[in-house]
């Protein structure tokens, strides 16, 4: 095991109404460091026990406190301090990070950055927000205003946790919701630097809660709280279905990020060097356990042969290593569990294409979690390691022969998250743009985002989007209020009424 960093407690506690607090059974959870799978710190396993204090206290944050009633300066200032904050520990930040998740180094401190600019963006969109609409239709004067909804239940993942909790606390707090955060038990480490650096930041009590815990006990229990009306959650998309099922009753508000196999299309016109750098990148990036990587690479005939030959001789070259080290482009996979999933679809992938690259452990180094990034060529769109989400350093290649064709394959899964488009004909760019079956496109790009726009996945990929104006609408509510002015001619029935 590599050394615990200075600062991880015993425990890992629940911060519930601005208390750090054990569960109420007393239960607690191992944590493993995935460099040397040892449990390096226990987390408290939160239960329906757990979950209903942490609802109660956000409820009554919400419905008895200041928070939400904050005009949108104030609550911008707060969130402002959050961004400071962030980024004034962004390397001990990183550290834990990388330590927790076996993510390398120098990509874990852009995730930092990337937290604390969530918070800044999200501040900055609350006081730009105009719009709420004044109308004076003859003598009644309607506004409306949005409201916050109440208790948000925000459902993270294991990969990139404190960046993508960040991506649902800011939005949320801005639009002056109460949360309970549930991260992920593979990774809950930097969860908890979140209740310190709120309260320093200004954030009442009670308005963030968090409860560690298992996704069938914690997880299950916030999605069927009654008091609970929104659950934002990024994980599975069969975890995302079950959540669908079982917050049904309760009619709740979902905002659902879910998995991908996104393609990436290179035609023979594109630029090949900078089309076999980005679409290495985005896929063996955060050791390719990223929802948007681009793990279905196809590739015009005319040039698959150079393609599969540059690309599996560069993939071959990447560092894979301690994640700590700064040289280091591929880190350890994040948990004994996932490792053994993505080896075994690394077998499956043996007898569906053909290995150009990799094939599985990564050679030389000591610890189970470390993959060599893989490459498959000539895999048919009806593999299952070309259908299927493997959320580690695999990709498959695959060649096509017309327009036509690139576009039957990229549409050829039930996945539908992003889609990126490598070619210099802008005709052809933008009508592939129309047609591929993906929430965003990249054309002749990776990954590069502007948080103003939406962000999210259609089919199995996700149920509405993130990112901008989309986020705030879905913390917040419109209510429309209607003033009579005095002189307001309203349908009334005859007897009796009043002229
Ligand atoms: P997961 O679905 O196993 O777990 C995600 C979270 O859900 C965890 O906190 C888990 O404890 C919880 N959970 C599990 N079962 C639950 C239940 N029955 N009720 C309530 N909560 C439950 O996902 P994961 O393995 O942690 O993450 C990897 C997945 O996330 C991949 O599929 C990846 O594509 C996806 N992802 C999507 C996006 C996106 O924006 N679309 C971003 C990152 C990750």
């Amino acid at each position: 095991m590599t050394t615990v960093p200075d600062g991880v407690p015993q425990v890992l506690l629940h911060h519930i109404g601005g208390e750090d607090v054990p569960s109420a059974d007393g239960a607690t959870f191992d944590v493993l460091e995935p460099v040397g799978s040892a449990v390096y710190v226990r987390a408290a396993a939160g239960g329906a026990a757990d979950v209903d204090r942490a609802v109660a206290a956000a409820r009554r944050a919400f419905t008895d406190g200041d928070w939400p009633h904050l005009r949108a300066r104030e609550r911008a200032r707060v969130l402002t301090r959050v961004a400071d904050l962030v980024e004034a520990q962004g390397p001990r930040l990183a550290a834990l990070e990388t330590f927790d998740t076996g993510l390398p180094i120098r990509q874990a401190r852009g995730q930092a950055a990337r937290a604390a600019e969530n918070f800044r963006f999200f501040a900055d969109l609350i006081v730009a927000q105009r719009d709420d609409a004044l109308e004076v239709p003859g003598s009644q004067l309607t506004y409306v205003h949005r409201r916050p909804v109440g208790v948000a239940g925000l459902i993270t993942p294991w990969n990139t946790p404190f960046m993508l909790s960040s991506w649902k606390l800011a939005p949320a707090l801005a639009a002056g919701c109460a949360v309970v955060l549930k991260p992920a038990e593979f990774t809950p480490l930097s969860a908890s630097l979140w209740p310190q650096i709120l309260a320093e930041a200004g954030v009442p009590a009670g308005v963030f809660n968090l409860v560690h815990g298992l996704g069938e006990e914690a997880g299950d229990a916030l999605v069927r709280h009654p008091d609970v009306p929104l659950l934002s959650f990024t994980g599975e998309s069969a975890t995302g279905a079950l959540i669908a099922a079982n917050a049904a009753p309760h009619l709740k508000g979902l905002s659902m990020e879910l998995g991908g196999k996104s393609p990436a299309v290179v035609f023979a016109d594109a630029d090949l060097d900078a089309a076999i750098d980005s679409t290495l990148f985005g896929v063996f990036s955060l050791n390719g356990e990223r929802c948007t990587a681009g793990s279905r690479i196809l590739v015009e005939r005319r040039v698959y042969d150079e393609f599969c030959e540059r690309f599996a001789a560069r993939a071959a070259a990447i560092v894979v290593g301690d994640p700590a080290d700064d040289g280091t482009e591929v880190g350890a996979l994040v948990h004994p569990e996932h490792t053994a999933k993505v080896l075994s679809y690394i077998e499956i992938g043996r007898s569906e294409g053909r290995l150009l690259a990799g094939g599985g452990r990564a050679p030389g180094l000591t610890g189970e979690n470390y993959v060599a990034p893989t490459v498959f060529a000539d895999v048919p769109p009806t593999a299952r390691v070309f259908t299927e989400e493997i959320f580690g350093p695999v990709v498959v290649i695959t060649p096509f022969d017309d327009d036509a064709e690139a576009l039957a394959f990229a549409n050829a899964v039930r996945y539908g998250l992003a889609a990126y488009v490598w070619t210099n004909d802008l005709v052809r760019a933008h009508t592939f743009a129309q047609r591929v079956e993906a929430g965003m496109v990249w054309l002749n790009s990776h990954n590069v985002r502007d948080l103003r726009t939406p962000f999210g996945g259609i089919k199995a990929s996700g149920v509405g989007h993130e990112g901008g104006y989309t986020s705030l609408d879905f913390y917040t509510h419109r209510q429309a209020v209607h003033v009579s002015l005095g002189d307001v001619h309203t349908p009334r029935f005859g007897a009796g009424a009043h002229a």
